[in-house]
């Protein structure tokens, strides 16, 4: 057994966001268009007497460090599957936002199967990697993916879509994160004042096919012009204030603005990496952030590093 297995995962923003009514199962059909984005949490599992989490960097603090981080509950999954004690030390390096609509909690699980994996001599293929990471929760399927997919479903039913380029990005993170139930909660509520929220009175989710060629041409523009997320009004009515974040990135440049997934996160494309960079530095010296990053994609899912 190796003595630790270090696995580099990525965040994902939602290129494209579309968004069902509410099912009988309270949960919402998507088409979603997961792009994996060059903003990294490094996830470190090593044998230990017992499961044990710990987490470092800006957002440590609002992590849990118990059974209930997702890192730990896909360790514990695995395990359980291969007969395995999950005893481990999971140590967590985050560079991707906290509750910031990023998928950093569904990278980690996604993280921990492909580390614990490695660590046990599991052996498991990536078709049980991704039946694992789907009862984890809809967005870990595309963390062990990467790239950029299509996902139907609840976004666990991945379909990958070509691409014909790479793409610059730039993330502005707010101060506080949203959390993504209070999201869809907002949205079904603004549904329901302009007329239902339920299956049937809400058009059934499906691609952009205009956003589906701008990524296959690798067109900026085109991409810029086509970015949508049906999660923003409510990220919006829930925290008025980023409407200035997006105001500021465009004013800044960005060739298209969007709240990331459920937010608060906002993201904006950029023409190439200097006009990024211009970007992030002109929202680091305003105040309509906590910060900016700068990240290419798309990058490949969970890794093994070392
Ligand atoms: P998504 O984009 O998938 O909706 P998110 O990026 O908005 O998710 P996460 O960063 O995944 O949100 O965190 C959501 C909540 O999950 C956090 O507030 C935290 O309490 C909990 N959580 C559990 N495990 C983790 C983890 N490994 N990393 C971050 N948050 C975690």
């Amino acid at each position: 057994m190796p003595s630790s297995v270090t696995v580099r995962v990525p965040a994902k923003v939602n290129v494209q966001l579309a968004v069902g009514g509410r099912r009988a199962d309270g949960f919402h059909g998507l088409a979603s268009v997961f792009f994996a984005v060059g903003l990294y949490d490094e996830v470190t599992v090593s044998p230990a007497d017992r499961l044990t989490v710990t987490v470092e960097g800006a957002d440590a603090a609002h992590v849990p460090a118990d059974s209930s981080n997702l890192a730990a509950r896909a360790a514990l999954l695995l395990g359980a599957r291969h007969g395995v004690a999950a005893d481990v030390h999971i140590h967590i390096d985050k560079g991707i936002p906290v509750a910031g609509g990023m998928a950093g909690g569904s990278a980690d699980a996604a993280a921990a199967l492909v580390g614990c994996d490695a660590l046990w001599g599991t052996g498991s293929s990536p078709a049980e990697l991704a039946g694992l990471a789907a009862e984890l929760g809809s967005d870990v399927p595309f963390s062990l993916l990467g790239g950029v997919a299509l996902g139907e479903g609840r976004g666990e039913l991945l379909t990958p879509v070509p691409v014909g380029g790479t793409f610059h990005w730039v993330f502005a993170v707010a101060d506080g994160g949203l959390s993504t139930p209070s999201v869809y909660g907002e949205c079904d509520r603004l549904r329901d004042l302009a007329g239902g929220s339920a299956e049937a009175d809400v058009p059934v989710p499906a691609a952009d096919q205009a956003l589906l060629e701008a990524l296959r041409t690798g067109d900026a523009g085109a991409l810029g012009a086509a970015l949508s997320n049906d999660l923003q009004a409510a990220a919006l009515s829930l925290r008025p204030g980023l409407a200035e974040t997006l105001r500021a990135g465009a004013d800044a440049g960005a060739i298209g603005t969007l709240v990331s997934g459920s937010g608060p996160t906002c993201a904006f494309l950029a023409k190439d990496a200097a006009t990024a960079r211009a970007i992030a530095a002109a929202l680091r010296s305003s105040t309509v952030c906590r910060t900016a990053h700068v990240a290419e994609g798309p990058v490949p899912g969970a890794a093994l590093m070392r």
